[in-house]
């Protein structure tokens, strides 16, 4: 599987971290030998990734799918790890965070990344593919590795031994009975709605006042004030936007009481100033009461996004933009995500996961993929990857040693396992969920080849620390055929 490309932007690095000038695909090489099976169930971008890691790294593994038998409401095909809305794996830019989690991921060869990058198609600056032939290129090799045997079957109760479940945000009802088993009934989310993040360095913070309602909780939020004019024409263009279809199955969940901006304004002229907008128990700091208000929630423990508090939308991405920049304050601001409705299954990870992925109840039970509180096609697989990683350690007879969150594999885990639990939502890759930069001030522009380049050398020591547990040793490399891939 061709890993196309070393770290551009900081390769040396990496390669003097851990492979003398190699490039770092050849962790992909790594075996030992157990005879337990891993039982991964679901076939999605989380389990397949995380198949092929276990297996190429020997360890055994039944991958369950039930697709095609037994298909969800979004995916259409049989094919593993298909893509069931767009087609982009988002900035490739090697300073970009998502960039940064692409790389991490090529040093360990990742299937997913590879079959992308061999599938693309051209994006500007993001991994975009050809969906069919990435699907078809992951099925393929997913299907000739000896050591993965495929069962095509919904899986209705939990396996013996070493699972991973990675069924993902449409997680058959079946399954999420099995989860509500193990958790408890109000550990299991199912949310529908997401509302739209912004940067925080995009706001005219001029505009915006920091205050709770009723003044609890100090100063968590920051506020927009709308005068009667300004809400009355925010109101009339949401009225206006264009709006997505909805599928079928979403439909379902729209009546079932979780409501768009949108819609909610069609409704009546005051319906969001005694929903969302309400300005009750918020004081301007004039002194005055606002005619209406929107509240924005801190996302991440930096503090570097926030989100529009019950802003979920079905807006078209263009029209999101341009009514949200609407609201005073966020006229220019720049959209981390934008507002989307659909099933999305995932448990409170801050109470149930450790920083390993387990199920702090059932650590044999490993959650990856969309149904851990990470979003997106992504970050799902790498967390596939990552607790393939991490049972290759295990099975050595190591306790793993969580990558830090200076990498991006590892701030991945910290948002879940850092967030607040009260107030936890799924989020993509971005440096806010980074360990925080030391140092002084730096340079915007700067502050993100610094993050990917301190990312960078914090993988190549990890992969160096763990080097001889995760690479089989060079007699049995040079047996395989694959001395010239052993890491030195
Ligand atoms: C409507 C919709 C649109 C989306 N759009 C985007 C987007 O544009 N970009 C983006 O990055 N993300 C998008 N997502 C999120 C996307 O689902 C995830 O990014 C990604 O697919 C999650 O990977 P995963 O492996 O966790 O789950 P999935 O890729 O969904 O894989 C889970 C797999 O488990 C299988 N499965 C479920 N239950 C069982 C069972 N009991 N037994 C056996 N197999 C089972 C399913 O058939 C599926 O193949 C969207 C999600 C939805 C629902």
């Amino acid at each position: 599987m061709g890993a196309a490309g070393t770290w551009a932007g900081v390769p040396a690095v990496l390669e003097a971290g851990c492979s003398r000038g190699r490039p770092l695909r050849t962790y992909n090489r790594l075996v030992m030998s157990t005879a337990e099976e891993t039982h991964v169930v679901g076939g999605g971008l989380a389990g397949s990734e995380c198949a092929y890691q276990l297996a190429r790294r020997g360890l055994p593994v039944v991958l369950h799918e039930m697709r095609p038998e037994r298909p969800t409401p979004a995916h259409h095909t049989g094919e593993f790890a298909e893509l069931v809305c767009s087609n982009s794996f988002r900035s490739d830019d090697p300073h970009h965070a998502a960039g940064v989690l692409k790389r991490e991921m090529e040093a360990f060869s990742s299937l997913i990344i590879g079959s992308a990058r061999a599938a693309a198609v051209p994006a500007g600056g993001a991994l975009a593919v050809d969906r069919e032939r990435y699907a078809q290129r992951v099925t393929a090799a997913l299907e000739a590795e000896p050591l993965i045997e495929i069962r095509r079957r919904e899986v209705t109760e939990l396996p013996d031994g070493d699972v991973v479940l990675a069924t993902g945000p449409l997680t058959s009802d079946a399954m999420s009975a099995v989860l509500a088993e193990l958790l408890g009934d109000e550990y299991l989310y199912f949310y529908d709605a997401i509302a739209p993040i912004v940067d925080t360095e995009s706001l005219d913070h001029d505009q915006l006042f920091a205050a709770s309602r009723y003044g609890k909780g100090g100063d968590d939020y920051l506020n927009a004030p709308l005068d009667r004019e300004q809400y009355l024409a925010f109101q009339e263009a949401l009225v206006g936007a264009e709006v997505m279809e909805l599928h079928d199955f979403e439909k379902k969940l729209f009546f079932e009481g979780c409501l768009p901006i949108e819609e909610m304004a069609r409704r009546g002229v005051d319906t969001l100033r005694f929903g969302p907008m309400k300005p009750v128990g918020l004081t301007q700091p004039d002194g005055t009461r606002p005619y209406a208000v929107v509240q924005l929630r801190q996302e991440n423990l930096a503090r570097s996004h926030y989100n529009l508090v019950g802003f979920q939308s079905r807006m078209t991405w263009g029209e999101q933009k341009r009514v949200l920049r609407m609201i005073p304050g966020l006229g220019k601001a720049r959209f981390e995500r934008l507002g989307q409705i659909h099933r999305n299954t995932f448990v409170n990870a801050p109470v149930h996961l450790d920083e390993l992925y387990r199920l702090k109840n059932h650590p044999r039970v490993r959650l990856a993929g969309q149904i851990t509180g990470v979003e997106g096609y992504l970050e799902s697989a790498a967390t596939g990857l990552l607790i393939a990683l991490y049972l290759t350690l295990e099975g050595r007879g190591s306790e793993p040693l969580p990558l830090p969150a200076t990498t991006a594999l590892g701030a991945l885990a910290r948002h879940l396992t850092e967030s607040k639990a009260k107030h936890f939502q799924p989020a993509n890759i971005n440096y806010g969920l980074f360990e925080p930069l030391e140092g002084g001030r730096i340079k915007k522009r700067e502050r993100r080849r610094v993050y990917a380049e301190r990312a960078s050398a914090e993988l190549g020591r990890w992969m160096t620390a763990n080097r001889s547990a995760l690479i089989r040793g060079e007699r049995e490399a040079a047996e395989e055929g694959v001395a010239e891939a052993a890491v030195r």
